[in-house]
């Protein structure tokens, strides 16, 4: 596949160049931030982008050097810009505020708020440790996680340690009280909000608002959908509850013509070389997912 890929990142790049590059909003979608390969190597859990704080830093700068503005969603559109969204409300979230902040770039924090509160690891990295000590390979382990997703568990196991932890609530209340970051709603559980009764998906949009409110003092109006799932149904009822802005994981450069609560979502992976994923996203051709 490499020779494909290559091919494929040569056609992206000749596209670059001939000025294939639309304006509009392109929101990003990480969850963990690692200081290294090594250590995203290392982490007991799901693999997921597997980005590193250095490669933040280069996606900054040379999104930045081709004239992309980095800003928060409830920003003026305009132009090419870029949001960066954590999802879930890993401990390693945490990496990401001084980057930002050297650079003044705004940071979407989508938590789950049910770990935040028990300190219990995410259920499918509790899954993903379980299966692979049981002798699952990675693409099995994933294929179970991803039919899980339809009914998931409730977790009730401890993390492994500090690369699949939760934030703690003293954590959490620290980075929402920071300028350059906005909290959005992400359910209290995470179960896929298409599979819920209305009931049910109005009660976990609500425990994750009531838990925001309580531990930071806001109620987000930004939903990032759990998996990304989302139907005409979930849209009317974010919209009734008063959100605004929703994040899919569609990979789509949103515009002012893009529904608000269906504005879509790329993905970077952290194992794969970054410069073509980048010209990837400036042309708006969809990604490899990590
Ligand atoms: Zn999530």
């Amino acid at each position: 596949m490499n020779w494909l890929r290559n091919l494929e990142d040569r056609w992206v790049l000749r596209a670059l160049r001939r000025g294939q590059e639309p304006e509009g909003r392109r929101v990003l979608l990480f969850h963990q931030l690692f200081t290294s390969h090594e250590e995203a190597a290392a982490a007991p859990g799901l693999p997921f982008e597997g980005f590193t704080t250095a490669q933040l830093h280069e996606l900054i700068l040379t999104l930045r050097a081709a004239g992309y503005r980095f800003v928060a969603p409830e920003a003026p559109w305009g132009g090419r810009q870029v949001v960066l969204t954590f999802d879930d409300g890993y401990a390693s979230v945490r990496h990401a505020l001084p980057i930002c902040e050297a650079y003044e770039v705004p940071l979407v924090l989508a938590i789950t708020t049910a770990p935040v509160a028990t300190g219990h690891a995410y259920w499918w990295d509790e899954r993903w440790h379980h299966l692979r000590q049981h002798g699952h390979d990675a693409r099995s382990a994933s294929r179970q996680i991803e039919r899980m997703k339809a009914f998931p568990p409730t977790p009730s196991a401890a993390p492994q340690g500090e690369l699949d932890r939760p934030l703690t609530v003293a954590e959490l209340q620290a980075l929402a009280a920071h300028r350059l970051v906005t909290l959005a709603n992400h359910t209290h559980t995470h179960p896929p909000l298409t599979r819920c009764t209305d009931d049910r998906a109005v009660a976990e949009l609500n425990a994750c608002a009531d838990h925001l409110m309580r531990w930071c003092g806001r109620t987000p109006t930004l939903l990032c959908y759990p998996n990304g799932d989302v139907n005409e149904a979930v849209v009317s009822l974010a919209r009734a509850r008063g959100y605004t802005q929703a994040y899919t994981t569609q990979p789509l450069i949103n515009t002012l013509a893009t529904p608000p609560l269906r504005q879509g979502r790329f993905t970077l992976s952290g194992r794969l070389p970054l410069e073509p994923q980048l010209a990837r996203l400036r042309t708006g051709l969809s990604l490899p997912r990590p």
